[in-house]
């Protein structure tokens, strides 16, 4: 977990791997670790984590981000490790095209399998801790299958998962079955009352002022889902977590910022 030095565009160095330098220093500039406290949670996370972490904890599930680096400590007591990964096996644009020009595995790519085949994790698993797997390159691991049963991932969720996580987390503490896959379509997209608040600060105060894009693009996902403008008051209300996490400039984000407030492709 990172904030790359507060330039997100060092990021771009994190999908790609070592060249010409050693990867700790190379993995320093374009990742380096967040800072925690002392229960491993990082003072900044990635945005779609938090709101992931603000739905349980609304709906009263004690629920956290731990940095990996931390996680030992609450595993033996976990009862689900929810993972989110922009890009968990690299198919992203940047992470493919450093690949397949280097014929070496990008540095966010490497540092997924590290985490996800350490031993305490599998321990775990035996135990019956369940895995579940989200975030925007979810899709991936529908083309390795292979990585689901290896991994030992019991539900892949992709979407909007701010209502479904609530119903799979009290399935696995139910010990009910999990679904292996969970597609939240259009139809099931929260509304803007239903996305809850975020908890702790954003990396770099990244935060969402809508969801959908009212251009409709009709090659585009985005557009399977209703347009959802934050009102202003909710986005002022996010900054201000973050402002007082310490976080005190902001990056605003939508897939289609200009577009805030629009209705259809026509502008207010
Ligand atoms: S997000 Fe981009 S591609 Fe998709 S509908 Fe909006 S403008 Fe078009």
């Amino acid at each position: 977990m990172t904030n790359h030095h507060g330039k997100e565009f060092l990021g771009f160095l994190a999908t790609g791997p070592a060249v010409g330098i050693p990867e700790n220093i190379w993995k320093w500039l374009a990742c380096p670790k967040m800072k925690t406290d002392e229960l491993g949670r990082p003072i900044q996370a990635p945005y779609g984590m938090r709101k992931i972490e603000a739905a349980l904890i609304d709906a009263g599930f004690k629920a956290a981000i731990i940095d990996p680096d931390h996680l030992n400590k609450h595993l033996p007591y976990a009862k689900a490790l929810m993972f989110s990964h922009h890009d968990y096996f690299a198919f992203g644009p940047p992470s493919s095209t450093w690949w397949g020009i280097t014929r070496k595995e990008p540095v966010n790519y490497k540092s997924f399998m590290e985490l996800v085949n350490r031993p305490e994790i599998k321990k775990e698993k035996e135990r019956g801790l369940k895995i579940l797997a989200g975030g925007p390159s979810v899709w991936q691991w529908l083309w390795r299958e292979d990585m689901i049963e290896k991994l030992g991932v019991d539900s892949l969720v992709d979407g909007e998962a701010d209502k479904v996580v609530i119903k799979l987390a009290q399935m696995v503490l139910d010990n009910e079955p999990l679904p292996k896959y969970v597609y939240i379509g259009g139809d099931e997209a929260p509304s803007v009352d239903e996305i809850a608040e975020i908890k702790g600060a954003s990396v770099n105060g990244l935060i969402e002022i809508m969801r959908g894009c009212a251009r409709s693009c009709r090659f585009c996902s985005v557009t399977l889902r209703p347009t959802r403008y934050y009102p202003l008051e909710k986005i002022e209300k996010e900054l201000l977590v973050n402002v007082r996490n310490g976080v005190k400039h902001g990056i605003i984000h939508s897939d289609d910022v200009l577009f805030y407030g629009a209705i259809g492709i026509h502008p207010r």
